[in-house]
């Protein structure tokens, strides 16, 4: 077996880390190429050293020396700055895991695209923001997008590839969030403590909040719809509180496909880095006896009004799903620094696809501009509903 070389976009997050602990145990089978960071240079350098990575890359070009210092000897080349990261995604490894959170992936996750490899695909964001743009990129040169959300990874996993006409439904699980039963009049005084605490997934702060407010599974609902050729009428959500069955395809015979596991991202993403073979993962195995029971409810969608936005975001189409997305990554931002309350994020972010309607884009550029005036937009209604 060959060693494929493997690049990290977003190596010291949640999914970085445990791409990290896949690909360290089984040392034979991969090297690792490229490892980018934002702003953590202590973790960043450790996970460089220990994989005897040959690039290591901080977003932040202020840390440029102190990534440099730590890692003096290693024999890894560092680079600072948006430009690096993108630079070293362009290098094509031949497979590369896109975990920057938010748009800030976008160009690194075209550029790994770009060098027509395997691209596995977290950064659910970039694909809910470029949408077509970005799986035809792919298609066009040559590159194969796996997606690693656990709830697109399990429908990759049974979906008719090549005979969308077989299918009557996708249904995306949701855990429903921390909130899913919390009475409407509670729900004002929600924290950013209590919202990054998930139930039964450790993630990101950002996502953790998107799994709160139904966010994620909106924007999982646009992500949907780009990668999976059944139109946006053929995508329904499912609260399903213990996340063991990850998702379903519904065929038009009536037959009912799921892929089940334990809520540890560490199997889709071991999905993506052996596919379309298997491979071994330490999880959790899936023992249902001990489970017992699974519960299935439909979302509150007066609780949860981002749900709704995002939907009606993507039945618009065009720039909506980019304002969208772009609003949302401000006022999370804002709430988890205490800045706005939880019941105005889909407010603010409704707010925003209000008022701003720019036009399609037609390039990577137009979305990133629509992305930049979104969050101003976001950011000046914020100042007029501040907590
Ligand atoms: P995280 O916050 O734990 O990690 C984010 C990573 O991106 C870090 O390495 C950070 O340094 C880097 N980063 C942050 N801002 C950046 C910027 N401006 N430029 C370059 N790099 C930057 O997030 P996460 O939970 O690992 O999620 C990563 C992506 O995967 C998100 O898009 C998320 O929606 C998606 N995702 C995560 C999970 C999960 O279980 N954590 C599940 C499904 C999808
Ligand atoms: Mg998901």
């Amino acid at each position: 077996m060959s060693v494929r070389s493997i690049t990290i976009l977003g190596a010291t997050g949640s999914i970085g880390t445990s791409t990290l602990d896949l690909v360290e145990r089984a040392p034979d089978r991969f090297s690792i190429h490229a490892l980018t960071a934002q702003r953590d240079v202590a973790g960043l350098a450790a996970v460089a050293r220990r994989t005897r990575a040959r690039r290591a890359v901080i977003g932040d070009p202020a840390l440029y020396s102190e990534l440099s210092e730590a890692l003096a000897g290693s024999g890894t080349i560092v680079a600072a700055g948006a430009q690096a990261i993108t630079d070293a995604a362009a290098e094509g490894a031949d497979w590369t895991m896109a975990a920057i959170v938010g748009t800030a992936g976008l160009k690194p996750v075209m550029a790994a695209l770009a060098g027509g490899r395997t691209v596995a695909l977290a950064n659910k964001e970039s694909l809910v923001s470029a949408g077509s743009l970005m799986t035809r990129a792919a298609s066009d040169l040559g590159a194969t997008l796996l997606p690693v959300d656990s709830e697109h990874n399990a429908v990759f996993q049974c979906f008719p590839h090549g005979s969308a006409e077989r299918v009557r439904k996708i249904i995306l699980t949701a855990s429903g969030g921390p909130f899913r039963t919390m009475p409407a009049d509670r729900m004002a005084a929600i924290t950013p403590a209590q919202a990054v605490k998930h139930p039964n997934w450790s993630m990101g702060a950002k996502i953790s909040v998107d799994s709160a407010t139904l966010m994620n599974k909106g924007l999982e609902l646009i992500e949907a719809f780009h990668l999976f050729p059944v139109g946006a009428d053929k995508l329904d959500v499912l609260v399903h509180p213990q996340s063991v069955v990850h998702s379903m395809v519904e065929y038009v015979d009536g037959s009912v496909l799921a892929q089940l596991g334990t809520p540890d991202m560490r199997t889709p993403i071991a999905h993506t880095l052996a596919w379309p073979e298997r491979m071994e993962t330490p999880c959790a195995r899936l023992d249902l006896a001990q489970v017992g029971r699974l519960d299935f409810e439909a979302p509150d969608f007066d609780r949860f009004p981002a749900l709704g936005l995002a939907l009606a975001a993507l039945r618009e189409g065009g720039a909506t799903p980019a304002v969208l997305n772009a609003a949302n990554e401000v006022v999370v931002a804002a709430f988890l620094e205490g800045r706005t309350r939880f019941l105005d994020i889909p407010l603010i972010v409704a707010k925003v696809v209000e008022r701003y309607r720019p036009s399609a884009p037609a390039t990577i550029d137009d979305v990133l501009v629509i992305d930049g005036e979104a969050r101003i937009f976001a950011r000046e209604i914020l100042e007029t509903v501040a907590a």
